[in-house]
């Protein structure tokens, strides 16, 4: 813990300090809090008031404010660091009064204690529960990270782990770090593993095939933790891999934060680290509330470009690999705040590497969810070193979402249930063959209700889902066109994230 380097007045003693405390021990305290309206906040019963200056984009910022008890207890992470941080609790009213200074450094002065230091060494002990001093540091900071913009970093010269570090930082500021950190699409590895062990689970919020999705919070922000079983370690590396693509992030994909993995003696912890949504899947989501003509079509055109994006291919030493999802689904799309959309889950993503013209992993015919298979992946004639096709699939896959999305629009307040593709067709867990057999052999698709032809809307969203679902895949429209045809209805609102 940091201690302050101005000399309080004379006369007090040490003890006398330490009585004072304790007799403030069990009442409130009254601090400076500059962030305050009146500038002064109260700490309750055994808080503290604490005292902070921070290097940020190069210039000193100090913070005062007060600790409540459950903030200094709480379980978070210091990258305590010479010049850059200097924190600072104490247990008096107005204690937090003085401006903490990193420069210059404290002018020498005549050897002995003074009375402040001596006070220190005595409440070193309880000073050590001020490490929790960082979660109000970080929940002030978090405030204001919607409000600056992060320093920009020469590109020559790249954050060092340390800098990526400072407890100012929020998550918005991270993420625009990893595309100045110069390690690809991520923050360096130790960043990452700093992070996830100092988040603190709160809830679970979905399961999937490879175990539970946690609410975590992160310097008092939510975050999504993916936890793998230590026998899907693969998937879990596969996954991580994938988001750390160079320039894979996109507002439309969801956006990675870091990965973990921690042995604890008896088995393997992997953890997956993302931004957190409330609003769930767009499955949770549609099976909860209809939707406005508007709201749909900026779902749909945000799903598109999330997919385009995926799908393309950036040509240059840092470009980027063209990605097949291969499991598109609406419980793999996430609902932003803003209305707008997220594709996730590339756990089962393919990259294509356009010079050998190879695919990065060896596949197999049939990966995915069952019903949402495009007819080729069902009846095994995909040719699985052709990457295009791979695309082609995931497209029919986005035909059935569209489906599920377009069900749910109110039109003069008319919409259906919330339902599954094939929902009519198939059993509830459908097998491959189930599911071939009316795909492939029937060639059923879901139903494109005829009301869908009164609204605009509606009918282009059906014209696009038939054009996704063509038995030949090279008929099928690419994500880049569907963007396009659906950009051209929709009226697009200046989304905020
Ligand atoms: P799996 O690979 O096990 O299928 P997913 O990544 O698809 O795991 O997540 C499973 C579910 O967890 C999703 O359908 C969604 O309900 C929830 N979920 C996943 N990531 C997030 C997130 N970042 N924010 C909110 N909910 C999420
Ligand atoms: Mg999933």
């Amino acid at each position: 813990m940091a201690r302050s380097r101005r000399c309080p007045a004379a006369g007090t003693t040490a003890a006398t300090l330490l009585l004072l405390y304790l007799a403030q021990l069990g009442t409130g305290l009254k601090c400076v809090c500059q962030l305050c309206t009146n500038k002064t906040c109260e700490t309750g019963a055994d808080g503290a008031c604490w005292n902070s200056v921070m290097l940020i984009d190069g210039k000193e910022e100090a913070v005062k404010s007060c600790l409540s008890p459950s903030e200094m207890k709480g379980q978070v992470f210091c990258y305590s660091s010479r010049n850059v941080s200097k924190r600072n609790c104490c247990f008096t009213d107005f204690c937090n009064n003085e401006t903490l200074r990193l420069y210059p450094e404290s002018p020498p002065r005549a050897p002995g204690w003074s009375k402040l230091e001596l006070a220190a060494v005595l409440l070193v002990p309880l000073c050590l529960l001020c490490v929790g001093a960082l979660l109000g540091v970080c929940t002030a900071h978090a405030k204001r990270c919607g409000r600056r913009r992060p320093h920009k970093h020469d590109a020559e010269d790249p954050p060092d782990d340390q800098s990526l570090m400072s407890p100012n930082k929020c998550l918005k500021d991270l993420i625009f770090d990893m595309s100045t950190s110069g390690s690809g699409s991520g923050l360096p590895l130790l960043v990452q593993r700093t992070i996830a062990r100092t988040i603190v689970l709160q809830e679970i919020v979905g399961k999937g095939r490879y175990g539970e999705v946690w609410r975590g919070k992160w310097r008092g922000e939510d975050v999504a933790v993916k936890i793998f079983s230590s026998r899907d370690e693969r998937s879990w590396f596969r996954e991580a891999e994938i988001y750390q693509t160079i320039l894979l992030r996109h507002e439309n994909i969801l956006g990675f934060i870091a990965a973990d993995n921690k042995d604890n003696g008896s088995w393997t912890q992997l953890w997956l680290v993302s931004e957190y949504h409330e609003h769930g899947s767009l499955f949770d989501h549609l099976n909860r509330y209809a939707v406005s003509v508007d709201a749909m079509l900026l779902l749909a055109l945000s799903i598109a470009s999330g997919l385009a994006h995926l799908h393309m291919e950036i040509i240059g030493t840092q470009g980027k690999p063209a990605i097949a999802h291969r499991d598109l689904k609406s419980k793999n799309i996430l609902v932003k705040k803003n209305g707008t959309a997220a594709v996730a889950d590339l756990g089962l993503a393919v990259k294509h590497d356009s010079v050998t013209n190879s695919i990065d992993i060896p596949s197999n015919h049939r990966v995915g969810t069952k019903r949402y298979m495009a007819p080729e992946i069902l009846d095994e004639t995909i040719n699985i070193s052709n990457f295009e096709l791979f695309k082609r699939a995931d497209m029919y896959s986005l035909g059935l979402v569209f489906w599920e999305l377009a069900r749910r629009c109110s039109v003069r307040g008319i919409y259906e249930d919330y339902q599954l593709p094939y929902y009519d067709m198939v059993p509830s867990d459908p097998s491959i063959e189930d599911m071939r057999r009316i795909v492939c052999e029937q060639k059923l698709r879901p139903n494109i209700p005829n009301q869908w032809q009164s609204c605009e809307a509606l009918r282009v969203m059906g014209k696009i889902m038939r054009e996704c679902w063509y038995a030949n895949g090279a008929a099928r429209l690419t994500a880049l066109r569907v963007k396009k045809t659906v950009s051209q209805v929709a009226v697009v609102p200046d989304v905020k994230d």
